[in-house]
C-alpha cells in the first residue's frame, strides 16, 4: 500500500459549524442536488478573477484535460460501468413516460448513483447499488430507444446486451462490491474493480508484481510496479495493458495530452514547463521511470502558482494496492491562507524533534516539507463529484525521502462544507452541552483546517523506517496505520503551546472544539455512514475507529472519555482534555514503533481489537438520530464552467467563471463532451 494520501472529507462533511472565516457573507447558493445518502454541492473559486491571463489560459487547458479523463476512472471502477453510464442516459433522454411514477423516481436516483459513483458501486462503502427500480421496467426502455444510441459490442444484438447488462445491475450476486478485504478470500477474484481481468488469481498477481521487483534494475530507487496498468490473464499469459497513447485508454489520453501541451506554452516558468513536459512524455510511453522522473520535478515545482496533478494517483480502489486510480485536480494558490502552513512547513524539524516518539524512529533531518493551501479550480476522476481535502503527493517513498513532498489543504472545498452545514442542526442533536457547542461553532473551522494541515504537511512526511524495514511491510493493515499515524501526529500539535506561540491559535482552549468532534466522530458519528449490521472497512474511519476506540478503552481507569446516557441518547463527555492528549501521544508512539519496525502482527492486532467491529445497539442508535436530522452522510461537488473569451485573432483574453449548472446538466454535459471512450 502507498504511503500517503487523501484526507477524507467526511470530517469536515459530518459537522456542523458556523464558519469563522473572513470571508464576506455572500448569497452563493451551495446546494445543488439531494439524493440517496448523498449532497451535491458547488463550491466558489474566490480570487480567480485576480489571476493574470496567462494564469487564467494555464488554468483552462487544465481543466480541459482534467475533464477528458473521466471516463477512464468509471471504466476503472468496472468493466461494464461505461455501458451502463451511456443506457441510463439514453434511457434519461429518451423516456416519454410517467416522471411521477416511482419505477421513473427510483431510475432517476439509480442514475444520480451511477454518475456519483463513477460507477455502480458505491464510491465509499464499494457495495453496489440496489436500484430502487425494477428490471422490467429497465428492460423496456432499453427496447423502446431508437436504434444506434446503445453501446452494443461488434455483432450484440440488444437480447444479448440485455442478457449481460441486467444481471450486473440488478442481481446482488453479481459483482457485490468493488473493492473486497475480507481476509482470506481471493481478493482479486471476489472484487468487481476492473484493475484485472480473465480470471486472475490474487497469488497470481502477488507473483507477477514480485517477479517485476526482484528484476528491478534499481531497487533502491523502485518503480510503483503495475500503476499504470490492467493486469489480465490471456490464452494462460499474464499480461499488462499499459494506459498509455496507443495503449490502454489510448483515446482519452490522447485527449489529455493535447490539452496538456496547449497548456505547456503558459506555465508560468521552465520548471513548470519540465514538469508538464515529463507528464505528456509519460502518458505517450506508460514508462514508470518516466513518472517518477515527473513526479520529482513536480515536486520541486514550489513556486508556480497555478498546480495541477493529473494521472494514475492513489490505489485505493484495488484490493492489492497496485493500481493508480485516474484523478485530476487543478488549482491555485491561496496566499493569504498559505502563511499558516508556511508556518508549519518553517518548523517542521522543531515538531520531528518534539515529537513523543522514540529516537531512534525520528529523522534527523526532515525535508522538504512543502505545505501551501490552495484553491480548488476543478475536480475530476476519482476526485469528483466526491473529493479530498487535503492532499499529500507523491506516493513514491523513496522519492519523498529524498526530494520531499507537496501538502495541501484545499480550502475553499473546506469553505463550500462548511457553509452548506451551517443550522443542520447536528450539533443540537450529538454534541452534549452548550459550552462544547459554542467551542466547536467558535473554534472548528480553524482547527479542522490546522488538523488537516499537520496530518498532510507534518504527519504522513514525519518518522522513518528503521534499515531493511519494507514500505508494505504491514501489508493490508498499511492504509490505515498510517493514517492513524497521521492524524494521531496532528491531534497531538493541535494541543501543543507551540501553536499559540506561531500565532496559528489564539485561545489555549481552541483545540478541545477538535478533539470533541474527533472523539464523537470516531466513536458514534461516522458510523451514520455504515449499513446497519456492517463492520468497518474504509482505511481511513478505520483509523478514526481505532484513535477513538483505543483512547476511550485506555482511559477508562482515569474516566478520561465517558459516554453518558441522557434522555436514552447516547452523548460522549470528554472529563480530562489533557490526558486524552497523552493518550494520543503514547497511541503515536506505538503507531510509529510499528510502523519503523514493520511489526505486522501488532498492527493487525490493533486494527482488529479496535478499527473494525461496531457495536450494534450504538449503531443503531446512530443511524435513528441521524435519520430524524435528514443529513447527507456523503457530500460532494459540482465544477463551475470556464469559458475563454477569445479577440479576433483567436487568443484567449480572457476566462469566465460560472456557477450555475445543475448536477443533471454537468453530467450529462461531461458525457456529450469529455467522453472519448464511449463516443466513438
Ligand atoms: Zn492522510
Amino acid at each position: 500500500m502507498k504511503k500517503s494520501i487523501i484526507v477524507s472529507a467526511i470530517a469536515a462533511a459530518a459537522i456542523a459549524s458556523p464558519a469563522v472565516s473572513t470571508a464576506e457573507a455572500t448569497n452563493f447558493n451551495y446546494k445543488v442536488d439531494r439524493f440517496a445518502d448523498i449532497e451535491v454541492l458547488r463550491y466558489q473559486v474566490p480570487e480567480f478573477s485576480a489571476l493574470s491571463v496567462s494564469q487564467k489560459t494555464l488554468v483552462y487547458y487544465l481543466t480541459e484535460a482534467a475533464l477528458y479523463g473521466r471516463d477512464i476512472l468509471t471504466d476503472q471502477n468496472g468493466k461494464h460501468n461505461l455501458a451502463i453510464r451511456t443506457t441510463l442516459e439514453e434511457i434519461y433522454k429518451n423516456y416519454k413516460g410517467n416522471k411521477e411514477s416511482a419505477e421513473y423516481k427510483g431510475f432517476l436516483t439509480y442514475l444520480k448513483q451511477v454518475w456519483f459513483a463513477n460507477g455502480i458501486h458505491h464510491h465509499y462503502s464499494t457495495d453496489k447499488f440496489q436500484p430502487a427500480f425494477s428490471p422490467e421496467f429497465f428492460v423496456k426502455e432499453v427496447k423502446a430507444l431508437p436504434s444506434g444510441v446503445l453501446p452494443l459490442a461488434k455483432g450484440q444484438s440488444v437480447d444479448d446486451f440485455l442478457k449481460v447488462i441486467t444481471p450486473v445491475i440488478f442481481d446482488a450476486e453479481v459483482m457485490p462490491k468493488r473493492v473486497n478485504q475480507e481476509a482470506g478470500q481471493d481478493l482479486i477474484l471476489t472484487s468487481a474493480c476492473n484493475y484485472y481481468d480473465g480470471g486472475i488469481t490474487q497469488a497470481e498477481v502477488e507473483a507477477f508484481y514480485a517477479n517485476m521487483k526482484n528484476a528491478d534494475s534499481d531497487p533502491a530507487h523502485p518503480m510503483s510496479y503495475g500503476l499504470n496498468s490492467r493486469l489480465v490473464k490471456r490464452d494462460g499469459k499474464v499480461v499488462e495493458e499499459v494506459y498509455k497513447v496507443g495503449g490502454r485508454y489510448s483515446e482519452a489520453i490522447i485527449k489529455i495530452v493535447d490539452c496538456l501541451k496547449k497548456a505547456l506554452p503558459f506555465a508560468e516558468n521552465d520548471l513548470q514547463k519540465s514538469h508538464i513536459a515529463k507528464l505528456i512524455e509519460y502518458y505517450e510511453t506508460g514508462n514508470l521511470r518516466t513518472f517518477d522522473e515527473y513526479s520529482i520535478l513536480w515536486v520541486e515545482d514550489v513556486v508556480s502558482g497555478v498546480d495541477f496533478i493529473n494521472g494514475f494517483i492513489e490505489s485505493y480502489g484495488d484490493p492489492l494496492g497496485y493500481k493508480g486510480a485516474w484523478e485530476s485536480i487543478v488549482n491555485f494558490k491561496n496566499q493569504a491562507a498559505s502563511h499558516r502552513t508556511e508556518l508549519i512547513s518553517n518548523n517542521a524539524q522543531w515538531f520531528e524533534d518534539n515529537s513523543p516518539v522514540d529516537a531512534r524512529f525520528k529523522k534527523a533531518q526532515v525535508k522538504g516539507v512543502s505545505a501551501k493551501v490552495i484553491t480548488a479550480a476543478i475536480l475530476a476522476g476519482d476526485a469528483y463529484p466526491a473529493t479530498p481535502i487535503g492532499i499529500n503527493l507523491p506516493n513514491a517513498n523513496w522519492i519523498r525521502a529524498a526530494h520531499g513532498s507537496k501538502s495541501v489543504t484545499i480550502e475553499n472545498i473546506t469553505e463550500a462544507y462548511d457553509k452548506a452545514a451551517q443550522g443542520n442542526g447536528f450539533n443540537a442533536e450529538f454534541v452534549i452541552d452548550k459550552e462544547t457547542s459554542d467551542l466547536m461553532d467558535k473554534y472548528l473551522f480553524i482547527t479542522d483546517n490546522l488538523h488537516t494541515d499537520l496530518h498532510e504537511c507534518l504527519g504522513h512526511g514525519s518518522g522513518k523506517l528503521l534499515p531493511g524495514v519494507a514500505d508494505d511491510a504491514l501489508k493490508e493493515h498499511g492504509s490505515t496505520l498510517e493514517e492513524t499515524r497521521a492524524d494521531l501526529f496532528a491531534l497531538y500539535y493541535l494541543a501543543d503551546s507551540k501553536l499559540i506561540s506561531l500565532g496559528l491559535l489564539d485561545n489555549p482552549d481552541a483545540y478541545k472544539a477538535e478533539y470533541y468532534k474527533y472523539i464523537l466522530n470516531g466513536l458514534m458519528t461516522q458510523l451514520m455512514r455504515i449499513e446497519y449490521g456492517k463492520n468497518i472497512e474504509e482505511a481511513h474511519m478505520r483509523n478514526r475507529q481505532l484513535i477513538a476506540a483505543w483512547c476511550y478503552e485506555k482511559g477508562k481507569v482515569d474516566n478520561v472519555i465517558q459516554l453518558s446516557k441522557i434522555n436514552g441518547k447516547t452523548y460522549i463527555k470528554i472529563n480530562d482534555y489533557e490526558k486524552l492528549r497523552n493518550l494520543f501521544g503514547e497511541l503515536l508512539c506505538e503507531i510509529q514503533r510499528i510502523k519503523s519496525e514493520g511489526d505486522y502482527e501488532a498492527g493487525k492486532k490493533l486494527v482488529e481489537e479496535y478499527a473494525v467491529k461496531v457495536d450494534p445497539a450504538l449503531h443503531r442508535e446512530v443511524l435513528d438520530r441521524y435519520a430524524s436530522l435528514d443529513i447527507a452522510p456523503y457530500k460532494g461537488f459540482v465544477n463551475p464552467i470556464y469559458t475563454p473569451v477569445k479577440d479576433e485573432a483567436g487568443n484567449i483574453i480572457d476566462v469566465t467563471v460560472d456557477y450555475s449548472e445543475s448536477y443533471i446538466d454537468q453530467m450529462l454535459r461531461y458525457s456529450k463532451c469529455y467522453s472519448p471512450l464511449t463516443n466513438r
